[in-house]
């Protein structure tokens, strides 16, 4: 297929937290050490060499830099010290901007200006909403719940689900990929089963305990929204219920809150390096599982009305990341990288039907 080289694409990366992009020397290390490519889909030097000759839509049309869950195996046995997990994470948040058809990730990932602006109107609106609502914990909380349903619908309907198909189009249509409609289906089982487990980063050395942290997570956010929006735990009277949102909320912060930890210390190859939308990430969950126990806790004693203030931090923490930071930070990887694995899976069928694998 033949490519427009962009000669720019390399300062643009620069943007998306890039550092060494021209030490590399191609000498395919890092490829035979990761214990996540195989034949069809060989990463991180052939991404490293699409980024050094600028191949936009070869990188576009790639589904590899989200088939990597940042080990840091290359890296550490790297000759040349170019950090290509680094470089992966990188082109995973290019690739972001890439699919946003509202332009506002790469916009939140180039300013931090930007985004602070972002937060700051955010928590402006809701404070507004607390006046209007004359700060009356019933209808606050009335407020609250309505808005989570919302913002749900709104964020998948008008921006992650276009974002999806924008994706499906760079990495299936334009690549002419032809799989057979039978692995359509089959690969669905692949997509769920990749969005609940993550299982694929167990095939990395570097251990089951960062998978099952991981795991937990995963399954204690999805529960805490599910009990949260769905079972409305906060109004609920229901006594299994309110401790299933205890015991998902807890899981949240608790483990959100080893991972800061960890990025603090920085002693694995993983948590050496850390983007602004890395920290931001960790610390709004912490903040979401933190602040919606504290706020049921004050339901349970009675104290709700006399501490307001926290609810309303609650909504400002739910606001800012449901408006900015899931649909256009760090919470869009783990869905990109859930549909990655379902395309990849077309990809292979297909590559498996002409016989070149
Ligand atoms: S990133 Fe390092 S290990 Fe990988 S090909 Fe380049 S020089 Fe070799
Ligand atoms: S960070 Fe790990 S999974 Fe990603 S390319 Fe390197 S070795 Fe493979």
């Amino acid at each position: 297929m033949n490519q427009l080289v962009n000669p720019e694409l390399k300062q643009e990366l620069l943007k998306y937290g890039l550092k060494e992009w021209n030490d590399c020397f191609h000498c395919g290390n890092c490829t035979a050490i990761c214990s996540l490519t195989e034949q069809g889909f060989l990463f991180p030097r052939k991404g490293i060499r699409a980024l050094q000759l600028g191949l936009k839509q070869s990188l576009a049309g790639s589904t590899d830099p989200w088939l990597c869950y940042y080990c840091g195996e290359c890296t550490e046995t790297c000759p040349r010290d170019a950090n290509p997990a680094e470089l992966m994470m990188s082109i995973r948040r290019y690739l972001t901007k890439v699919y946003d058809w509202t332009g506002l990730a790469g916009l939140f990932y180039r300013s931090k200006l930007a985004l602070f602006i972002g937060f700051i109107l955010v928590l402006i609106a809701v404070i507004a909403v607390g006046y209007v609502k004359h700060f009356e914990t019933e209808a606050l909380m009335k407020f609250g719940h309505l808005f989570e349903q919302l913002v749900i619908l709104a964020v998948f309907g008008l921006i992650l689900l276009p974002n999806i198909f924008h994706m499906f189009w760079l990495t299936i249509v334009k690549q002419k990929v032809k799989a057979p409609i039978s692995a359509y289906i089959t690969g669905i089982w692949h997509l769920i089963w990749n969005v609940f487990t993550q299982n694929r980063s167990l095939k990395c050395e570097t251990g089951s305990f960062r998978w099952f942290e991981h795991f937990l997570i995963v399954i204690g956010y999805i529960s805490l929204l599910f009990v949260t929006v769905f079972l409305n735990w906060f109004s609920t009277t229901n006594t299994i219920i309110i401790w299933l949102g205890y015991i998902v909320g807890g899981i949240v912060f608790v483990f959100t809150f080893h991972f800061i930890i960890g990025r603090l210390n920085k002693k694995r190859e993983v948590t050496k390096y850390s983007h602004p939308s890395d920290w931001l990430f960790v610390i709004w969950l912490f903040l979401l599982g933190f602040t919606a126990f504290i706020v049921r806790v004050l339901i349970d004693t009675n104290l709700i009305d006399n501490n307001l203030w926290l609810y309303i931090i609650h909504l400002i923490v739910i606001a800012q990341w449901g408006i900015l930071l899931v649909p256009f930070g760090k919470w869009t990887h783990f869905l990109y990288r859930s549909f990655a694995i379902y395309f990849a899976y077309l990809k292979k069928s297909a590559l498996k039907r002409q016989g070149a694998i």
